[in-house]
């Protein structure tokens, strides 16, 4: 039997290949899927499917995931169409949506108008001006120890699929600003004769322009008006939502108003129910949760409101009643939904695009166990297969450079020369970071993950390409998390033979064994020596540790279980960030 399974975790960047024995080994996806990656839904906390009873879905990029470059190259000439309406120069019309630019979950620094990739920790990874690639002194000279705080006044996280045209087009005006003739760079800004544009105010107009074109202008129509250009549809959504039904309940919550909402899913569940006829498309979810407001829906939220179907319209005041299945509702909050379906927090998965608005404040307010939609995940996983050799190659890099300090200790007086290898690995971690785009991978620089990554980690218990791909399990399904492998665990593996240590560094084995077990009795049976209480913690008998999420809801009351009041207590987002 094979002992040691090779681990999809990330790890290739410190030369270290990830090994699990069988000890932690995680239970395996089924047979059929290990060959295929693009269908795998990937697991950072244990998750009992069957514990489900509500499945819940946001809409947009979720459900309606929306054609990649189309979509964003229309939002991007909105944007462009805008500004120049709002006074911004004719000139700015030349710049067309280039996809291999931008990636999600980029920092903008308003001060200096630079796009940053930062890691989880605050240290920069990329800075990017308009589009010259900063140098690491200049990094060093605007950001001391190339680290930033995340100040909301100062920096705004292009965190969702939307800020992509966004993000491209800050780079294009930046740029131009920059370069153009009668246009003098200042370190926070613009100036044009006596006129000055700060990267700030430049940054406040692309989001307005970007804000109006989301509500008022004509992004949305242009959308239901070319379906088909622009919204993906596959006829599995419908096999998968009536299993689900089958399982237990399912609603959609989305922040797009009804009318909007009511066309995309009308094209997107358009076929065939398993009986053959079609069905109105709001019969696939028991509730829905239209201009839900999140992430306020996860805390006050606003008033609950039923929609007329009819009309489109709001029906006049508050809705106090049950919630009734089937009828679409504008507004309300967690709290009134959850009461209202009779849900406790781990009751419920929700399965959204977002991070902040979807993951992160459903799961650290509401306990609901999350599924996070990353499109990008399949070219991700693209490169991570198709650019092996490149992975290879690093690692035979890392390996030379282990091999240039083999033999040495602290009486070595000369120094092996590591310039070419460093260089080296350099070059190839570029490489790889092109294979992704521009600015590099979503998830990773080299070894390091993103600031993103960390966030996918720490707040989806699950996450894929698409959601679809839970049709490949069983509703009874146990995804069970990998275990987190310090470099210590990761780098010696089970088979090494134990090292024979110095008699005067043995360590203290603090494992109960029969012969300290048998001279704590002996102490307890002397009774009357003793004045304490207890002497001695009893050896337990029981599983005591949580080894993962699920494994201690029985005796969770489910609705705001430990895991939520750590995340509180533990929540780093206010300081740091
Ligand atoms: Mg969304």
């Amino acid at each position: 039997m094979d002992d040691i399974k090779q681990c999809e975790m990330p790890g290739f960047g410190n030369g270290i290949k990830m090994k699990r024995s069988h000890s932690i080994t995680m239970i395996e996806a089924p047979v059929d899927m290990k060959t295929r990656h693009q269908t795998r839904v990937f697991v950072n906390r244990s998750l009992h499917l069957e514990k489900v009873k509500y499945f819940g879905f946001d809409m947009d990029y979720t459900l309606a995931v929306y054609k990649s470059p189309q979509y964003e190259s229309l939002g991007f000439n909105l944007v462009v169409e805008r500004l120049i309406a709002m006074g911004y120069p004719d000139a700015i019309n030349d710049f067309e949506y280039d996809p291999t630019f931008p990636v999600r979950g980029l920092w903008f620094d308003t001060l200096y108008g630079n796009l940053l990739k930062i890691d989880p920790y605050g240290n920069i990874l990329l800075c990017i001006n308009g589009f010259t690639f900063c140098k690491s002194h200049e990094i060093r000279a605007l950001y001391p120890n190339k680290f930033m705080i995340l100040d909301e006044s100062r920096v705004y996280v292009l965190n969702t699929l939307f800020n992509l045209p966004e993000t491209y087009l800050l780079a294009c005006l930046i740029d131009y600003f920059i370069n153009s003739t009668g246009y003098t760079r200042e370190p926070t800004g613009v100036k044009c004769g006596d006129l000055y544009m700060s990267y700030k105010a430049i940054f406040q107009d692309v989001r307005s322009a970007m804000d109006w074109v989301h509500i008022k202008g004509s992004l949305k129509k242009d959308t239901v008006n070319n379906m088909e250009k622009y919204v993906h549809r596959d006829e599995r959504l419908i096999t998968l939502l009536e299993r689900m039904q089958e399982h237990g309940k399912t609603f959609l919550l989305t922040n797009s108003d009804y009318d909007y909402s009511n066309k995309i899913m009308e094209f997107l569940l358009d076929f065939p129910s398993s009986n053959g006829t079609k069905k109105d498309w709001t019969t696939y979810f028991d509730y829905i949760v239209v201009d839900a407001r999140k992430p306020l829906f996860f805390s006050e939220g606003t008033t609950l409101r039923q929609i007329d179907r009819e009309t489109g319209a709001l029906k006049l005041g508050m809705h106090t009643g049950p919630i009734l299945e089937h009828r679409v509702y504008s507004g309300g909050s967690c709290d009134v939904l959850s009461k209202m379906m009779g849900a406790k927090g781990k009751d419920v998965m929700y399965i959204g695009d977002h991070i902040f608005g979807d993951i992160l404040k459903c799961k650290k307010i509401r306990g609901w166990r999350t599924f996070l939609v990353i499109p990008e995940l399949s070219q991700e996983l693209h490169v991570w297969t198709d650019k092996r050799t490149l992975y290879n190659k690093l690692q035979a890099l890392e390996t030379l450079l282990g091999d240039l300090y083999r033999h040495l200790d602290s009486s070595t007086k000369e120094k092996p020369d590591i310039s070419k290898v460093q260089k080296g690995i350099q070059e190839v971690g570029h490489e790889m970071d092109m294979s992704y785009g521009l600015l590099g991978s979503l998830l990773r620089s080299g070894s390091r993950q993103t600031f993103f990554a960390a966030q996918v980690c720490r707040y989806a218990d699950l996450y894929a390409s698409t959601f679809l791909n839970l049709l490949h399990y069983p509703f009874s399904y146990l995804f069970k998390a990998p275990a987190m492998l310090m470099p210590h665990e990761a780098t010696v593996s089970h088979e090494e033979s134990p090292e024979t240590l110095p008699e005067e560094s043995h360590p203290i084995f603090r494992q109960r064994t029969d012969q300290n077990e048998a001279v704590v009795q002996n102490k307890r049976s002397r009774k009357s020596d003793i004045h304490v209480p207890n002497l001695f913690a009893e050896t337990p008998c029981h599983i005591t540790h949580t080894h993962d999420e699920d494994a201690s809801d029985t005796e969770d009351s489910g609705s705001s279980g430990t895991s939520i009041a750590m995340d509180k207590n533990n929540d780093q987002d206010s300081s740091f960030y």
